[in-house]
């Protein structure tokens, strides 16, 4: 992998400095879009487990890591565009984000619209946690002193459009070039040598 590559979630940033940190739970994202993005990226990157922990407790058991990743890897996850929202107001401990997914798939390509559903979800930290971390030589990781005890999870959402955008030809350009952030991009190349291997 590049020391430099601008992550999945098109923010315009790399991605060691915008999504791996939260994928690799080295940091805590602050808002529902941050865990959006960071989703987005896990499936691109093909991290399921943390697109499965980042479900709300009343989601996850209809969830499998498995399922995650086996359809996180039947597709090339192209782009992620977030859609301002006008009509809904973001409460404290629920918010909701509007996106874009556009991933090819079986020769297609397909964009998911769906506005999605956040909450701040609480949890239990247990005290015995709390002493390891007192009596850690390493107290100076001012993180693991200051983890919050709740964090942003995604519940469910409402989809807007599903649909198919174009079927790819395998002589054609592949349509992953109109994507800066798709990582399998390969400047200039048909479909055939590219996103449709
Ligand atoms: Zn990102
Ligand atoms: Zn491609």
């Amino acid at each position: 992998m590049n020391a430099i590559q601008p992550c999945f979630c098109g923010s315009n940033y790399d991605f060691s400095s915008c999504c791996q940190p939260y994928i690799n739970k080295e940091v805590q994202v602050q808002t529902a879009e941050q865990l959006m993005r960071s989703r987005f990226s896990a499936y691109a990157f093909g991290d399921a487990q943390y697109i499965y922990d980042t479900y709300a407790k009343s989601s996850q058991a209809a969830q499998s890591v498995k399922d995650i990743d086996d359809w996180s890897k039947s597709c090339v996850w192209v782009a992620l565009n977030i859609h301002p929202i006008t009509n809904r107001i973001n409460k404290a401990t629920e918010q909701f984000v509007e996106f874009s997914a556009f991933y090819i798939t079986d020769n297609t390509l397909c964009e998911l619209r769906e506005k999605s559903r956040f909450i701040l979800e609480g949890y239990i930290k247990d005290n015995t946690e709390k002493n390891k971390v007192s009596t850690n030589n390493d107290i100076n990781k001012a993180s693991t002193l200051s983890t919050p005890l709740k964090q942003w999870r995604y519940v469910d959402g409402d989809i807007i459009t599903h649909s198919e955008l174009a079927n790819i030809k395998r002589n054609e350009l592949c349509p992953c070039n109109e994507y800066p952030t798709t990582w399998q991009i390969k400047k200039g190349k048909k479909f055939k040598h590219c996103c449709g291997k």
